[in-house]
């Protein structure tokens, strides 16, 4: 029996945001609006969106000994996370620096702070939390060598979602167990190396050489792309005003794995993971928009 619908192993930033009117220069000193803090991080975000739904969702991530640490835990626990995987200390906790101009255009720097100290060890070390999840979920936020010991500690029969953001090219050994690996056109372009041609078949097509079982090409409005050996279906989005994407692609990716622990087909899950992505961008924020189940079923 598994205590556990999903583990998502990852990062939980905080992402501090200040709106300019203009960014400075070298040398140069702006002034903001006030400073806004909100709970992030894929992993963080993951965890949060799949809780929301009714998932029953551990997170293994790394924060530091200090206010943003208490802060992220404290959002996840509320949205029903089990947080005993978070573990503290290493270095300050991740987060992202944003300003936001009038048009509404980012400017981001990241200081990965304890992400890029979860390590391998980490990771053999939350053998109980592998060995109680049916689905594992995780991403590039943090180390590569971290997400390779991921892979290789899955418990029988234990299915690996991954999401290669921010893409970067992956070892062998990962990407043969990713069932699937979900990527949107700039991931799939940075995997393959190359442009990946026409076609969000055509993408699909080429990354499955690569050796994952499955693949899902996430499409924005358009929804989505599954594919295996046996073939490719389009999954269609629900059309709605979008408000805000920002974390819309993380909450598809908690919402089909979820779903694919449960037992639901890759196409299934794709199609709840759309309706999930659509609810999330009809609403400010990346946690704060994220539906439950009854917000998906109403939509
Ligand atoms: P990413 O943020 O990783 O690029 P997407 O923007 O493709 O991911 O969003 C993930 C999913 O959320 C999409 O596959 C789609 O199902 C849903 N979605 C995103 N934007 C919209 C939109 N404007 N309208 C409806 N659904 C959307």
């Amino acid at each position: 029996m598994n205590s556990y619908d999903l583990l998502v192993v990852g990062s939980a930033n905080a992402d501090l945001v200040v709106g300019v009117e203009r960014r400075p220069g070298a040398g140069e000193t702006v002034l903001g609006s006030d400073l806004v803090v909100h709970p992030g991080g894929k992993g963080a975000n993951q965890a949060v969106a799949a809780a929301r739904l009714g998932a029953r969702t551990a997170l293994l991530a790394r924060v530091g000994d200090d206010g943003h640490g208490r802060l992220l835990r404290e959002s996840m626990e509320s949205a029903g996370v089990d947080t005993s995987g978070v573990l503290v200390g290493g270095a300050p906790t991740g987060v992202a620096l944003i300003t936001v101009d009038p048009s509404g255009d980012n400017s981001i720097v990241v200081s990965p702070g304890a992400n890029g100290r979860l390590t391998p060890d980490d990771v053999r070390a939350a053998r109980e939390l592998f060995a109680a999840a049916p689905v594992v979920s995780t991403l590039l936020e943090i180390p590569l060598d971290t997400v390779a010991e991921v892979a290789r500690s899955l418990a029988d029969g234990a299915r690996l979602v991954l999401n290669p953001s921010p893409p970067a090219s992956l070892p062998d050994e990962v990407l043969a167990v990713c069932d699937p690996l979900i990527v949107n056109e700039h991931e799939a372009a940075v995997i393959l190396g190359t442009e990946p041609g026409a076609t969000p078949e055509e993408w699909a097509k080429a990354l499955l050489e690569l050796g994952p079982r499955s693949v899902v090409v996430t499409l924005g409005s358009e929804g989505a792309l599954v594919a295996d050996a046996s073939g490719s279906a389009r999954v269609p989005s629900v059309k709605v005003e979008a408000v805000d994407t920002t974390g819309a692609g993380d909450a598809f990716t908690a919402a089909l794995a979820w779903r694919l622990g449960t037992g639901a087909p890759l196409a299934d899950a794709a199609a709840y993971a759309a309706r999930v992505g659509a609810a999330a961008v009809t609403k400010e924020g990346a946690q704060a928009s994220y539906p439950t189940a009854d917000e998906v079923a109403a939509l």
